[in-house]
């Protein structure tokens, strides 16, 4: 059931994170939209109450423990408690590694990993206490198969997927019925491609999405489905792209 659960998205100013936070809350969600963006998250949250859903949002950099908590809070503070937490922001500066890119290396490491761990360090003493709670997170496919230029991007998404599966069997073990669900997109059209600096990866990315790229809507409804499903059920690992995409 997607009505009236409280989903905290990570990430939710563009994109998938966007994307999927409409959908939800057109289905009867409560969202609660995290993101450094905060003129984005105010708008998207006035256009889904604006369409008779509930939202609500505050400025979140996934690196900070802090903020992490803070958002945490404000879904409890809104609604109640919380059901979901969908960690999603990411970012994908790809380049050799011969071009030494340090600084990009370090920042995808803060927040496509660091930013999944305090997203579960902030959300996981509720779902504990309250034996039940959903995390969704986003890895790419990235994270399945190696490409060059994506050794850094794809190392951290190597770790989300160890990670959430890890997280699957220790809560099925300790009983915490805490269920996971892991995403791994292809060539999706978002803002994700703009965090490329290195010209020639840009170039040869842009290229790729220009070809095959599909729209971020289909992320958000295989985020519903998991979320949908009984409570007594997970569904774990989703590979979403591009029907003419071959990896
Ligand atoms: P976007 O760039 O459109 O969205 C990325 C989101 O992450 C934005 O909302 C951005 O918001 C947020 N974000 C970035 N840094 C931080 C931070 N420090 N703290 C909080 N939020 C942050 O791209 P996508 O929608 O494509 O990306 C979403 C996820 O999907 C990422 O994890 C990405 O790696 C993954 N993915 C995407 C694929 C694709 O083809 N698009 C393929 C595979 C995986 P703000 O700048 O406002 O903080």
């Amino acid at each position: 059931m997607i009505k009236d659960k409280v989903v905290v998205i990570t990430g939710a100013s563009s994109g998938i994170g966007e994307a999927t936070a409409r959908l939800l809350a057109s289905q009867g969600a409560r969202v609660v939209l995290g993101a450094r963006r905060e003129d984005k998250l105010k708008a998207i949250a006035e256009t889904i109450r604006q369409a008779g859903g509930q939202a609500v949002y505050q400025e979140l950099d996934v690196t900070k423990q802090s903020d992490n908590d803070a958002i945490v809070k404000l879904a409890k503070d809104s609604f109640g408690r919380v059901d979901v937490i969908f960690l999603n922001a990411g970012l994908m500066p790809n380049s050799p590694l011969s071009a030494l890119r340090t600084d990009e290396w370090h920042r995808m490491v803060d927040v496509n990993v660091k930013g999944v761990l305090n997203g579960v360090a902030a959300v996981l003493p509720e779902f504990i206490a309250q034996k039940s709670g959903h995390v969704v997170a986003t890895s790419s496919v990235a994270g399945l198969k190696a490409y060059p230029g994506g050794a850094v991007y794809g190392g951290t998404k190597w770790f989300v997927r160890a990670f959430m599966e890890m997280l699957r069997m220790e809560s099925a073990m300790e009983g915490t019925h805490i269920r996971t669900a892991t995403i791994y997109p292809a060539a999706i059209n978002t803002e994700l491609l703009e965090t490329i600096s290195d010209k020639a990866s840009r170039e040869q990315m842009q290229g790729t999405y220009d070809t095959y790229g599909i729209s971020p809507d289909r992320i958000a409804s295989v985020v519903a489905f998991a979320i949908d499903q009984p409570e007594d059920t997970t569904v774990n690992e989703f590979t979403i792209g591009p029907a003419n995409q071959a990896w």
